[in-house]
């Protein structure tokens, strides 16, 4: 049975950094590879953090209806492909969508039951600190991700959880919390909780 988690947060917010640690740590998640049109950054390899791909090929992509949601966020396209949730179904893993808040409302909006989780930075100031310090942008494109930070926040209230990644440790411990509380549903243990109770009747 596979869970969706979905999380979503201004960028540089520091939803990857959360999403590293807990696919290191946590075992049977699988991180959805989403398509984009941005440019790889240093250190991101293709097909691990992304597809990257041309804007006509994820043009030809959208005809085909090869999405599941897909959205604009700052001058690129992005978008998950129904292919990822079916292989995480196949695999009997869970499934970790890092998706900015058009994305997510798709999936809300299709029905599509999930944890959403928002992940926002303690205060503005400190998100343009951490997207300077990333170093990853140019002064134009980070402009562009601080304007675009105003309008994501704003849609948190579309979330269940709220995780505040002021201290690190923290924040991670409350994302890992939310991990193993979901998969201790009832729904979820159905299958070990079989063998215990019969073992009651032997
Ligand atoms: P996102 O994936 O949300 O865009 P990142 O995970 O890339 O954000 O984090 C943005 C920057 O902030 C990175 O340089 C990261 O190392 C740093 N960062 C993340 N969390 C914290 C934190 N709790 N305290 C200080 N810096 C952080
Ligand atoms: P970045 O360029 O920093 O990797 O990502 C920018 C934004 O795009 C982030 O908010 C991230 O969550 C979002 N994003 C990444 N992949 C997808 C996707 O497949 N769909 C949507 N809607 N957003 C995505």
């Amino acid at each position: 049975m596979t869970t969706l988690f979905v999380l979503s947060g201004p960028s540089g917010a520091g939803k990857s950094v959360l999403i590293r640690r807990i696919l290191e740590d946590l075992p049977n998640i699988r991180f959805s590879v989403s398509s984009t049109t941005r440019a790889p950054r240093p250190g991101e390899t293709d097909g691990v953090n992304y597809h990257f791909i041309s804007r006509e090929q994820f043009q030809r992509d959208v005809e085909a209806d090869y999405f599941l949601e897909h959205a604009q966020f700052s001058g690129n396209c992005y978008g998950t492909s129904r292919r990822e949730l079916e292989e995480a179904g196949e695999a009997g893993q869970d499934l970790l969508l890092d998706i900015e808040v058009q994305g997510a409302r798709q999936l809300q909006e299709k029905g599509i039951e999930a944890v959403y989780i928002f992940v926002t930075p303690p205060s503005y100031a400190e998100l343009e600190r951490r997207l300077r310090s990333r170093n990853t942008e140019d002064e134009a494109a980070i402009q562009r991700r601080l304007r675009q930070s105003v309008e994501d926040v704003a849609h948190v209230h579309r979330y269940q959880f709220v995780i505040v990644n002021d201290n690190l440790e923290e924040a991670y411990s409350r994302l890992r919390s939310i991990f193993v509380a979901e998969r201790s549903r009832l729904r979820r243990m159905e299958s070990e909780l079989n063998a215990i109770l019969a073992s009651f009747h032997n």
